[in-house]
């Protein structure tokens, strides 16, 4: 009964003694959290797609409170995320055009020729291993997908031949961009219409033989733009978003529809007669000489010449000209 009794009251005194060297611990040792970090954490959308480069949410979150990364750092949430971000890091959220992965290939199983038969697993970087991949024009979309397996959004489909973005629900993680073996796929501003859609960096002979709708380097387009806004790299034609209207000079330039975007929507500029001075700065701004006015007198857009550049509208003091 004694030996019983020993036993309980030791073991008691050992738990005692233990549970108070354990809660002692804990509070000598804790490692102070931030709450920040934890705020942050409930703000960010949970995906842990990695997309910002960080192992997970919880590893921005660390790295935002650290100053290491920026409160706009996950790709994923978007606007409102990063609100709530700047918010809790006692920030203004800087509001900025969100930019998307774009393929820069068009060459689908029309425009582009294939120079053999594939016959390996379905991925573009076990294909691109074999000579280069299938298609003859080796900076091409290879069409096999893999880009289509990482994106966790659901945002690229192949359609006939070539991988497609939707630019909605690409949330900018830049995964796809990481795995494809043609680095064909690029960064272009969330508005963009205007897009390069060629990779290559042969000569326009050896384009030309390859793919209907390739860039074959004649410069065409940098001459005729009216905003600088296209240079050649290389034998590649390069357009600066930051400089480019969207007018679509380019576009309609091009001698092998090598530029995107859809001339039947361009925009044009329209004057309400009601607000127009007169002031003629319209007129002055207007790179195609596509307004017609007297001073003091109510001025027009010729709409034929209009290319819908909008530099018009950016100018005119009145707020007087809107682009439909
Ligand atoms: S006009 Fe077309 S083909 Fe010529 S350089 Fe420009 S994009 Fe290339
Ligand atoms: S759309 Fe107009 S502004 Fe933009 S690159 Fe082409 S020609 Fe230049």
């Amino acid at each position: 009964m004694s030996l019983i009794l020993n036993s309980v009251i030791s073991l008691g005194a050992m738990g005692l003694l233990f549970g108070s060297g354990l809660a002692y611990a804990s509070k000598k040792f804790a490692v102070e959290v931030d709450p920040r970090v934890e705020a942050i954490n409930e703000a960010l959308p949970g995906a842990n797609c990695g997309g910002c480069g960080y192992p997970g949410c919880g590893g921005l979150s660390n790295a935002i409170v650290a100053g290491e990364a920026p409160v706009n750092g996950c790709p994923v949430g978007g606007a409102e995320t990063t609100a709530k971000i700047a918010e809790i890091m006692g920030q203004t959220a800087q509001e900025g055009e969100k930019t998307v992965a774009k393929v820069i290939c068009n060459g689908t199983c029309n425009n582009a020729k294939e120079k053999s038969e594939y016959y390996g697993i379905n991925d573009c970087r076990a294909a691109a291993l074999v000579s280069g991949g299938s298609k003859s024009c080796q900076y091409g979309c290879l069409g096999l997908g893999t880009c289509v397996n990482v994106c966790q959004f659901g945002a690229i489909t192949i359609k006939d031949g070539i991988a497609n973005i939707d630019k909605d629900k690409c949330v900018s993680c830049g995964k796809c961009l990481e795995v494809c073996p043609k680095s064909v796929i690029d960064w272009v501003p969330y508005s963009q219409e205007v897009v390069v859609e060629c990779n290559s960096e042969e000569f326009g002979k050896d384009v030309k033989s390859k793919c209907a709708v390739g860039c074959i380097g004649c410069g065409m387009c940098a001459k005729a733009c009216p905003f600088g806004a296209i240079t050649m790299e290389g034998k590649l034609a390069k357009i600066d978003y930051t400089k480019c209207t969207q007018c679509m000079v380019c576009t309609a330039k091009c001698p092998t529809k090598a530029i995107s975007g859809e001339l039947s929507k361009r925009k044009k500029a329209v004057i309400e007669e009601d607000k127009c001075v007169g002031c003629t700065i319209c007129a002055k701004k207007c790179p195609v000489e596509a307004i017609e006015g007297e001073l003091k007198q109510k001025h027009s857009v010729i709409e034929d010449k209009c290319i819908g550049c909008g530099e018009c509208a950016k100018k005119c003091p009145k707020d007087a000209i809107k682009m439909k």
